[in-house]
């Protein structure tokens, strides 16, 4: 038996498969889309089998493969297949493909094994008749009948000599078993009757549950967009078939995951992004092996190793951490979903109060089917929101909160109800600068400003992870002048404290973040009344719900749209109708105060009235008389080296490649990526704008190719980029 083996080999980005002999006494247990151990050179690498026959392609010597590692399949037949179409769609490698498919205890790699967790359990060996045991025994027995097995360990603490005795007799038997890390708590939780409105939505969706049909649902915030996805789901469930449902970030999300576990309990696996290598590898083999039916996860849950997929749900849509763009492959979990949906011929559902111009303008088109929601559960009115123009602000104002503002907070207060604070801000930390010469720390390998981290006092770097000590000198002019730039939560906190000193706050930002479990604990914390305001970054704006929150503040809108990318009214418009809609979603109505400096932009005016009908006309002319997405679509072809002139050079070549070949599309460039040099490569860029992506992909694997064995270039493509 000859087998071939996909393996991942450092440095190079191509792939190969390589044929090795199966000794005998493995070939009962090989399968396509296993993973073998096989010697490769010197060393032994961890590869999946892709193909297996009964004789040599080419006449040379085979080496052994050394050794099985999965009993079970790890790459299903959709699974094969999916690979390839992220292959294909993205231009990277099928094995990068394949690694990004999986938890890290899955992939292929080198030695490293996560060791599986074992218990002893002891069960009957045959049957028994009950009333013949006493005391201790019996008791023990009891829980076996009832349960089927127990853990040997539990028995124990009933009585240890009974368990011997029982064994010892040979009415119980012990056996070791895999067992899972996680608990499942099951509380059951009550399900509304759903409104005529949700009905509807659910009634039109379920006409097609059996077809390819994509729908969205554009739901204003608060208008029970989530109890429409579990009926969904508990239909589905009934009828035996599965459902993924991909939200932003499980930890920001924390409330809506937690409604989803009370409800379906057992049948329900959550991907965590902050699970431990040994939860996730149980939690994919539960879901591998068919024991949950529905799994709930940020992006990768998309490959979920589900086989009977009834429905994709993707909740707010417009979210960008759906694309992976930070390494390769860089797909997008919408087109993997359509993908999925269509093999499992299925519905794929995207919901959100603010979808993305590509969506909204495809549902327009009717190559999405567009289900409304314009109301809030039960006619509660969507919250006023009042615009406060800061530049006319003047001695009104007191640091960074407007009159308004602090009078609302008070009335709020006195009321005890509670209220939000958001703080736009891009990042989660600042970065550091001189007041005397205006010097800015940057990283030495990259070309980025570091950013401040208060818990550790210490600046790094987000793409390479450098630190340094923060320093108060200069390094530039020498004068004791280096402070933080920027408002922080921490100082706009100081700043509430002195302005309302018996109103307690809870801060959520990168630095009161970090440790696992902590969102979730201020998000409890704040729920049940502990604090009086929550005050934080972007993390607080989307999916909580608080009944007594009816107060939202922006501290300051405009950061967010001074970001120099083409979608920045977009994201300005979306978090602005995001954290509004946290506001009033309880029996109360309720209030929002956007603070900006630009009150006539478009962006913010349109989030006023909540209209994002408006904003969407507004935006689509923008987009078309300037050329961008949805009306072209952007990639980006970035040219890396460590050799800055080697970089240089070999970008005006490629440009004039790719003007040569692409004569119907816009080229960008070449020119400095926006981020220049990361961890010493230097990164040129070439956007092509085009309209019809068949024309560019075969011009572009070639590009790719005729550069893969060149080991001092890198062609990294982001296909329909999403920021430039
Ligand atoms: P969205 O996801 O659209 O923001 P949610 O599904 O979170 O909306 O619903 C908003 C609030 O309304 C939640 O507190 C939810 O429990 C409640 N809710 C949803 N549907 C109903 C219903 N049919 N009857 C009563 N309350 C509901
Ligand atoms: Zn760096």
């Amino acid at each position: 038996m000859v087998i071939k083996v996909l393996v991942e080999l450092s440095n190079k980005n191509i792939d190969k498969t390589f044929d090795y002999l199966v000794p005998q006494k493995f070939e009962q247990q090989i399968q396509i889309g296993i993973r073998v151990v096989v010697p490769f050179g010197r060393q032994t690498l961890e590869g999946f089998v892709l193909g297996i026959s009964n004789e040599k392609e080419f006449d040379y010597e085979l080496k052994e493969m050394i050794d099985i590692v999965d009993q079970d399949i790890i790459l299903n037949p959709e699974l094969l297949e999916l690979g390839k179409y992220i292959q294909e769609k993205t231009l990277s490698t099928l094995i990068s493909a394949y690694q990004t498919m999986l938890p890290k205890a899955l992939k292929a790699k080198k030695g490293v094994v996560v060791p599986k967790k074992m218990e002893h359990y002891l069960r009957l060996k045959e049957k028994i008749e009950i009333e013949n045991y006493k005391g201790k025994q019996q008791e023990i027995l009891k829980i076996i009948l009832e349960k089927q097995k127990i853990l040997k360990k539990e028995a124990n603490d009933i009585s240890a000599s009974s368990v011997k005795t029982l064994l010892k007799k040979g009415i119980l038997i012990e056996q070791e078993e895999e067992v899972y890390r996680l608990k499942h708590d099951s509380e059951i939780v009550k399900k509304y009757p759903l409104t005529p409105l949700q009905q509807k939505a659910v009634d039109t969706i379920l006409e097609k549950k059996d077809t390819n049909t994509t729908f969205l649902i554009h739901g204003v915030t608060g208008s029970g967009k989530t109890e429409v996805y579990m009926e969904l789901i508990e239909t589905l469930l009934q009828e035996g078939k599965e459902s993924i449902v991909l939200v932003p970030e499980i930890s920001l999300t924390e409330q809506i995951v937690s409604r989803f576990q009370k409800r379906f309990t057992d049948s329900i696996a959550i991907l965590h992004s902050r699970l431990s290598d040994g939860e996730k590898y149980d939690e994919y083999r539960r879901i591998a092996r068919g024991e949950v039916k529905i799994v709930i996860g940020a992006r990768s849950a998309i490959f979920a190793p589900l086989k009977n997929i009834g429905m994709i749900i993707i909740d707010e849509e417009h979210t960008d951490s759906y694309k992976q763009d930070s390494c390769n492959p860089k797909y997008h979990a919408l087109d993997i979903a359509k993908w999925r949906a269509k093999y499992h011929s299925c519905p794929v559902v995207l919901g959100s109060a603010t979808p993305t111009l590509e969506s909204y303008a495809r549902a327009k088109k009717h190559v999405y089917q567009l289900i409304e929601l314009k109301e809030r559960v039960n006619h509660k009115e969507l919250p006023k929101i009042e615009i406060v123009d800061m530049n006319q602000e003047g001695k009104r104002r007191i640091g960074s909160f407007s009159k308004s503002l602090i009078s609302e907070i008070k009335t709020t207060l006195e009321r005890k109800e509670q209220v939000i604070l958001l703080l736009n801000r891009r990042g989660y930390s600042s970065f550091v600068s001189c007041k005397n010469c205006g010097y800015t720390e940057k990283c030495p390998n990259c070309d980025i400003s570091l950013t401040y981290h208060k818990t550790s006092n210490m600046l790094r770097c987000h793409y390479c992870g450098y630190a340094t000590n923060l320093k108060t000198e200069c390094p530039s002019c020498g004068e004791e002048a280096m402070t933080t730039l920027g408002i922080g939560t921490q100082k706009i906190e100081e700043e509430l404290s002195k302005l309302f000193p018996s109103a307690k706050t809870i801060r959520m930002d990168y630095d009161t973040t970090s440790r696992k479990g902590s969102h979730e604990r201020i998000i409890q914390s704040f729920q049940k009344g502990e604090y009086d305001i929550l005050l934080g970054t972007q993390m607080i704006a989307k999916g909580l719900d608080f009944p007594n929150v009816t107060l939202v503040g922006v501290i300051q809108a405009d950061t967010s749209l001074n970001i120099p990318d083409f979608r920045s009214s977009e994201t300005t418009f979306q978090l602005l109708c995001q954290v509004a809609g946290r506001s009033g979603r309880g029996e109360k109505s309720g209030k929002v105060i956007i603070q900006t400096f630009n009150p006539d932009h478009y962006a913010i005016r349109y989030a006023k009235t909540h209209d994002y009908e408006g904003f969407f006309q507004q935006e689509m002319m923008i987009r078309h008389k300037l050329g961008y997405s949805p009306y072209y679509y952007l990639t980006v072809v970035r040219i890396l080296s460590s050799d800055y002139n080697e970089a240089k050079n070999t970008s005006s070549k490629v440009g004039e490649y790719l003007k040569k070949n692409l004569k119907e599309v816009i080229l960008l460039g070449p020119s400095v990526a926006s981020v220049f040099r990361i961890n010493n490569i230097y990164r040129f860029q070439i956007v092509l704008k085009y309209k019809n992506e068949e024309i560019i992909r075969p011009i572009l694997k070639e590009l790719i190719e005729h550069y893969q064995s060149n080991s001092k270039i890198k062609i990294d493509i982001d296909f329909d980029c999403l920021h430039i």
